[in-house]
């Protein structure tokens, strides 16, 4: 990152630090008004002098020379901008584009990457919507999908047809947080010419960033951990500056933008989001080894746990392990309700990554309006617990854990 002086000149020092990237990365160190923080520019639209200078803008925008200036709110605004050159530079990637939620993200890649006829691989364990869109509605428009289980390459490889197009994983996933070994990913598809993307909701540009392992595309639900207040819904994409240009190109037709109050909130959460995910690790690893060693939790899932399947994988490639700590009380369904009715600091409430814990029992939540038998084949068991840790003080989180536990029989 360039930073630049006074005198207009750019300086040489290079920041590297996540922290500092996610306070002053892509950063313009001028704004209007000499404010510090980058102005809200609520417009939906933007004028013109007159009609020389509309013409002006027309003949630069032909030859991709109008320097960022658009003419209409679908088209770009400066706060989003700033949004997604701010998270650009976390992810290391040449640019990014900013969505109204994660959902309106992923399904602007697919159908930017796609078209009747493709084939795509999807990893087992992804987000239930993504699933859904991939599997029943993209399929009503000729693009078929291989379910591949993670870390199971023989399969990948042996799923790969020659129109494949596109591989889209997630990493940690929800809600058994397996961990994708993305190096082995990305030299299998670029040995074969397929587009790479990976969904990193769940690990933050703090603990992965899944482009310096050769990945193509990143994408989060920038609702989670990148806003951090469990207030605002956001998505975002980071990669080469072509594919984001492409990706762009099909916004500016199917929408789904990012409102600009919506990405200042962004922005603003994104200045602490180190301080807050390396707070929520330690949560993470604490309460993981806490439930590991209790009587009354049968199983833990936690990749920073020795027990967990991907426990190597993540040690190579995370900085930390995230804030999701999944569990199988030694209860029935309603045994493990009485133990969540019982805790006082989580709030029973789907996503996660925000300050608030948040604690959800699969079973009741995303998944209640399926069968148990249904259920049960893609590993959702009743007594299954997922718990999202804030950024409260981890002797608290403990105490209460352990008071909702012991009123288990
Ligand atoms: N990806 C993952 C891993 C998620 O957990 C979610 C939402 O829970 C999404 C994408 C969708 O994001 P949003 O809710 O912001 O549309």
């Amino acid at each position: 990152m360039e930073l630049q002086t006074e005198t207009g000149c750019a300086t040489s020092l290079e920041i590297r630090g996540p922290s500092t990237r996610a306070v002053h990365g892509g950063a313009e160190r001028h704004n209007p008004y000499h404010a510090v923080v980058p102005p809200i520019v609520q417009t939906a639209t933007y004028a013109f002098r007159d009609t020389v200078d509309l013409i002006a803008f027309q003949e630069a925008r032909q030859w991709g020379a109008a320097g960022g200036r658009v003419d209409y709110g679908r088209y770009g605004n400066p706060t989003v901008a700033a949004l997604e050159a701010r998270v650009a530079a976390l992810e290391g990637a040449e640019a990014a584009a900013a969505f109204s939620s994660g959902m309106a993200a992923v399904t602007a890649i697919l159908f930017a990457s796609l078209r009747s006829g493709a084939h795509l691989i999807v990893t087992e364990d992804a987000y239930r919507r993504t699933r859904q869109f991939v599997l029943q509605f993209l399929r009503r428009f000729g693009v078929e999908a291989t379910v591949v289980p993670i870390g199971d390459f023989e399969a990948l490889e042996a799923a790969i047809r020659p129109n494949t197009r596109l591989i889209f994983t997630e990493t940690p996933t929800n809600p058994y947080l397996r961990v994708m070994d993305l190096e082995r990913l990305a030299e299998i598809a670029r040995r074969r010419r397929i587009r790479t993307v990976v969904d990193a909701t769940f690990a933050t540009p703090i603990n992965l960033r899944p482009l310096d392992y050769g990945i193509d595309l990143v994408i989060h639900s920038a609702t989670k951990y990148l806003s951090g207040h469990n207030d605002v819904m956001a998505g975002v994409v980071a990669g080469s500056a072509d594919l984001i240009a492409g990706l762009r190109e099909m916004q500016a037709m199917i929408g789904g933008i990012l409102d600009p109050h919506a990405a200042y909130l962004v922005l603003r959460g994104l200045k602490t989001l180190a301080l807050r995910v390396h707070r929520q690790n330690e949560n993470g690893m604490r309460v993981a080894e806490f439930l590991s060693a209790h009587p009354r939790i049968r199983r833990v899932w936690y990749p920073g746990l020795p027990s967990h399947p991907d426990h190597a994988v993540a040690c190579r490639l995370m900085r930390g392990f995230g804030g999701v700590v999944t569990f199988e009380v030694a209860a029935d369904r309603e045994g493990t309700s009485r133990f969540i009715d019982a805790l006082r600091i989580p709030y029973i409430a789907p996503s996660l990554g925000g300050v608030e814990s948040l604690i959800e029992q699969p079973a009741l939540m995303s998944y209640y309006e399926m069968d148990p038998e249904e259920r049960s084949a893609i590993g959702i068991t009743d007594n299954l617990v997922r718990l999202s840790l804030g950024i409260e003080d981890p002797d608290d989180l403990l105490a209460d854990l352990e008071q909702a536990l012991a009123r288990l029989p």
